[in-house]
Parts: structure tokens; C-alpha cells; sequence
């Protein structure tokens, strides 16, 4: 299968070119040129990893059948994933969680960053390219660390994150400036995100920079949501959820549900209408914002406004007022490059644009939306404990209370659950009404005490750490630091 530019359809690449580049050369993002079936009465027998190889399989049709079941079985190996990867939680009647925080870093971030690295070296070496990719990140935290963990000591990689200087929780900081590995660096920057991002962008589009790495044998790319790479891996667990549900009784195959996903860049709730597209059989994908709710009003309107002011919210990881994948499902609804690339012309310029009439009702046959501000998400997480007994964290609780706003028909709905609770413990606390005394840990342990569930150790462990990253930066010195100059 190839690969597009969401901006321009007619260069086409090979999946290991849309991995290594990540972005299309004219701005666009990388989209599969058509959507393969499935029968899911195929996968139904299948493990996590089975089914997550038989599904890269689809898309990646230049790699190996072979050397996918064995990445795959590598990133989701048990001592990888606490929990069975695709784990779904029955919480009530026709209520399911999709809990994706089993793995290393505590967040859903890691079904894509535990797997691509095997991609990415695998398409280097296709391409017979043997440079060091310097991989850049700006995070808010849960990025980060995911891409930490995940190239770790991977051969002919190097990483190196910047977090703002005060942008992230304890823990968030404490899980990346711990990280262990030789082929990592993490760097504090005085500034909020979009500094250290603006700062990142820049070191990416400076010519004269980009020979210096040349000259020091190493090629620059990203590991952020807009690469396949990221992408194709998140497919999965829609269709093994949907599977899980059936092989439990909990459904019967063929009927629809419902999927309702707390999104800030439109990544994950992208995958999940690739699922959609593919024939799993998914009523409508609920896409769940918090107080910056551009794509609530874009779903309901076919008006996208960024000209807004931002908060910053109690689910940090979805503050964001432009979701770059966006793009991708602008692609699919209209078919039209042109459009695409007007579209994103207009937002660069004015912050705003409209799309078609077509595309807008394209938009509402698969998606539904609604929005919680963070008193409404505390009240979801107390709600979901003392009702449900399930304990939440406040980006699952947003997703939560969307999917109980939108409640269509009699259908079933999967939330899906992207964090641990533990991972966000003075939020969650207070809103189970608790006083909250102290930092992270005394939370942590707090929650722990009163809920009876134990944390990941993961977490609880990073306070005896030894903390390896301790150099704070200034926006304009990203680039040295980069080049390993600071
Ligand atoms: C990244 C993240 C999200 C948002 O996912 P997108 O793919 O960017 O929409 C939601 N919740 C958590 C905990 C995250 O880390």
C-alpha cells in the first residue's frame, strides 16, 4: 500500500518512507491511499500481538509478515504491559473502559512509542540509510517520557526532550529526568510549551542547521502523532476491544458501538474511524474535549476557530486548540487535496476556516462530541467511584461524561480510558473530596489509602530515583542543545 500527502496526491510513498520522513515535504500528512477490510469474525481468535501484526500487516505491506509478529510481540511482551494489552473493563451495563495505561509510562502513548522504534529502525534499514536519527520531542509530559521509554538504547537513535520548565506535574518531570538509557537527553526550558514546541519547529526548518547534522551524521525526524508510525499501531485495540466484547458474550458480532475518546490532537479518535472505515462495526466515535473545545464547536458547526483563548485544564494532555490530525480525516471526508491544503492555508493565516456542507454531514454520520470543564470532570471521577466503583483519571472522566451527554441509542459504549489515575493523584484526590496535603507522592499514597488500589510501582518508585537531567535552557538554546553544544 502507499501513502499520499494529505496536500497533494500525487507523490506516493512507501509506508517506510512515510515512517522515516514523517511529514510530507509540502506540509501535508502521510494517509493510506484506501482502507483495507476485515472480517472480524478472523480476528476474533487472535492475541493482542497476533491481531496487531495481522492488522500492520495491512497497511505496511513493504515490511516483513515476520518481522511485524515479532515487533509486535516485543512491544506488548508482558513484562512490557501489567495488564494484557487491550485490556477492557466492564464498569456497568453497556458501559466499558478501554484501559490503555498498562504499559511502561502509565499512558496510551505507549501502544504507538513501545512500537515504533522497531518500525522506524526496520525502515532505515530498508532504505539502506545509515545515519543517527536524532529524534527532537517538545512535550507537555506524557509524549516525553512514552518516547524515552521507547527508544531507549535503540541502535543508531538518539532522543532528546524539552519539557517547560514548570508546564508539567511532579511526576510527569520525575518520570522523564529519571530516564535511563546512553542515547537519551532531557532538557528543561524557562517557558511554557508552545516555547519549547516553537523552539523545536525551528531547529526542524533551519536549513543552515540541518547541514550542521548532516556534518555530524545524523538526520533529524519527529515522534509525534503526525507520523504513521504513531498512527497505525492505535487501529489495533479498537478491533481487539470489539473482539474482547464479542468473545465475552458482552455483544454479538456484527452489532455497533459506540467509542468515546478524549482527544487532543485527534490521533487516537483518528484511528479509531480507521477502524470504522476498515468494517469494524462502530456506531459513532464520541470525540471528548475539556474547556478548549474548538472540536466541539467544529463537529457541531463545520467552523473551525482557533481565534480562542487556551486554559489549562486538569487534563493537560488535551489543551490544544490545533489538532494537527484534523487534517487527515479532512482528507477522507472530501477526497480533495486542494481543499485540504486551502483549509490549513486559512487556519496558518486567520486561525479560522468552513468546510463544505458535504463534508459537515460526512463529519456527523461518524462523529458526535460534547465538552466538560474541570468542575464538571471532578464531579465525573467522584461519580464513576462512588457509583461504579472505578476509579478514573481526569482525561478518561471528560470522555466519560461525553459519552453519557451523547447517549444515543441503546447502543454499547467503550470510553477509552488514556492514563492512569495514579499518574494525575492530587487531581483525583481532591475530587474524591479528600484534602490534599503535600506533593504528588503524599497524594499518591493518599489515594492509595483511600481507595484500596495500589499504584503502579512505576510510578510510587520514581521518588528514590536517581534524577540523571538537570539542565534548564533558555527557548534560544534549543538548537544548541540539540546539536549536543550545551
Ligand atoms: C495524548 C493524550 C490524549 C490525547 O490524545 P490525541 O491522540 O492527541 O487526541 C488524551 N489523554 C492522554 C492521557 C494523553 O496522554
Amino acid at each position: 500500500m502507499n501513502f499520499i500527502s494529505t496536500r497533494n496526491a500525487a507523490e506516493a510513498v512507501s509506508s517506510a518512507e512515510a515512517i522515516l520522513t514523517g511529514l510530507s515535504s509540502d506540509g501535508g500528512l502521510f494517509v493510506p491511499t484506501a482502507f483495507p477490510s476485515i472480517n472480524v469474525l478472523d480476528y476474533l481468535p487472535l492475541s493482542y500481538e497476533a491481531l496487531a501484526a495481522k492488522v500492520l500487516a495491512l497497511f505496511l505491506t513493504d515490511y516483513d509478515a515476520s518481522f511485524l509478529a515479532t515487533a509486535t510481540q516485543t512491544a506488548y511482551a508482558p513484562e512490557r504491559f501489567s495488564q494484557k494489552a487491550g485490556y477492557t473493563k466492564k464498569v456497568a451495563d453497556g458501559l466499558y473502559a478501554l484501559e490503555l495505561w498498562h504499559g511502561p509510562t502509565c499512558a496510551f502513548k505507549d501502544y504507538a512509542l513501545q512500537l515504533m522504534p522497531h518500525l522506524l529502525v526496520q525502515a532505515k534499514q530498508m532504505l539502506h540509510k545509515t545515519d543517527i536519527t536524532k529524534i527532537l520531542v517538545a512535550t507537555s509530559g506524557d509524549t516525553g517520557k512514552a518516547a524515552l521509554a521507547g527508544y531507549a538504547d535503540i541502535k543508531g537513535v538518539h532522543v532528546t526532550v524539552f519539557y517547560p520548565e514548570a508546564g508539567t506535574s511532579e511526576l510527569q518531570r520525575l518520570q522523564m529526568v529519571t530516564q535511563q538509557g546512553e542515547n537519551v537527553d532531557v532538557y528543561a526550558v524557562k517557558g511554557n510549551f508552545d516555547d519549547a514546541q516553537t523552539g523545536v519547529k525551528k531547529v526542524f526548518t533551519n536549513s543552515d542547521l540541518a547541514r550542521e547534522f548532516k556534518c555530524k551524521g545524523e538526520t533529524l525526524s519527529s515522534a509525534n502523532s503526525m507520523n504513521w508510525g504513531r498512527l497505525v499501531p492505535q487501529i489495533v485495540y479498537y478491533i481487539y476491544s470489539y473482539c474482547a466484547l464479542v468473545n465475552s458474550g458482552e455483544i454479538a458480532i456484527g452489532e455497533k458501538v459506540d467509542f468515546c475518546v478524549p482527544t487532543g490532537n485527534f490521533g487516537d479518535i483518528l484511528a479509531g474511524y480507521y477502524a470504522k472505515q476498515m468494517g469494524l462495526p462502530i456506531g459513532k466515535l464520541i470525540c471528548a474535549s475539556n474547556k478548549n473545545n474548538v472540536l466541539t464547536d467544529f463537529i457541531r458547526t463545520g467552523h473551525y476557530d482557533a481565534r480562542r483563548e487556551f486554559y489549562k485544564t486538569t487534563s493537560p494532555s488535551m489543551d490544544i486548540l490545533v489538532s494537527s490530525n484534523l487534517e487527515r480525516l479532512l482528507y477522507h471526508l472530501s477526497g480533495d487535496t486542494a481543499a485540504v491544503s486551502n483549509w490549513m492555508r486559512e487556519l496558518n493565516e486567520t486561525g479560522h476556516y468552513t468546510v463544505s456542507a458535504a463534508v459537515l454531514q460526512a463529519l456527523q454520520e461518524s462523529f458526535a462530541c460534547d465538552y466538560a470543564t474541570d468542575a464538571e470532570v471532578n464531579e465525573e471521577i467522584k461519580h464513576q467511584y462512588e457509583a461504579h466503583h472505578y476509579l478514573c483519571d481526569t482525561h478518561t472522566a471528560v470522555a466519560f461524561l461525553a459519552a453519557a451527554r451523547t447517549k444515543r441509542q441503546a447502543r454499547a459504549c467503550v470510553v477509552v480510558s488514556t492514563a492512569n489515575p495514579y499518574k494525575f493523584p492530587i487531581a483525583v484526590l481532591s475530587a474524591l473530596g479528600a484534602s490534599v496535603n503535600g506533593d504528588d507522592f503524599a497524594a499518591l499514597q493518599a489515594l492509595e489509602k483511600l481507595t484500596g488500589l495500589s499504584a503502579p510501582s512505576s510510578l510510587s518508585a520514581l521518588s528514590s530515583l536517581p534524577v540523571r537531567f538537570t539542565k534548564s535552557i533558555a527557548p534560544q538554546e534549543i538548537a544548541a542543545a540539540a546539536l549536543c553544544q550545551i
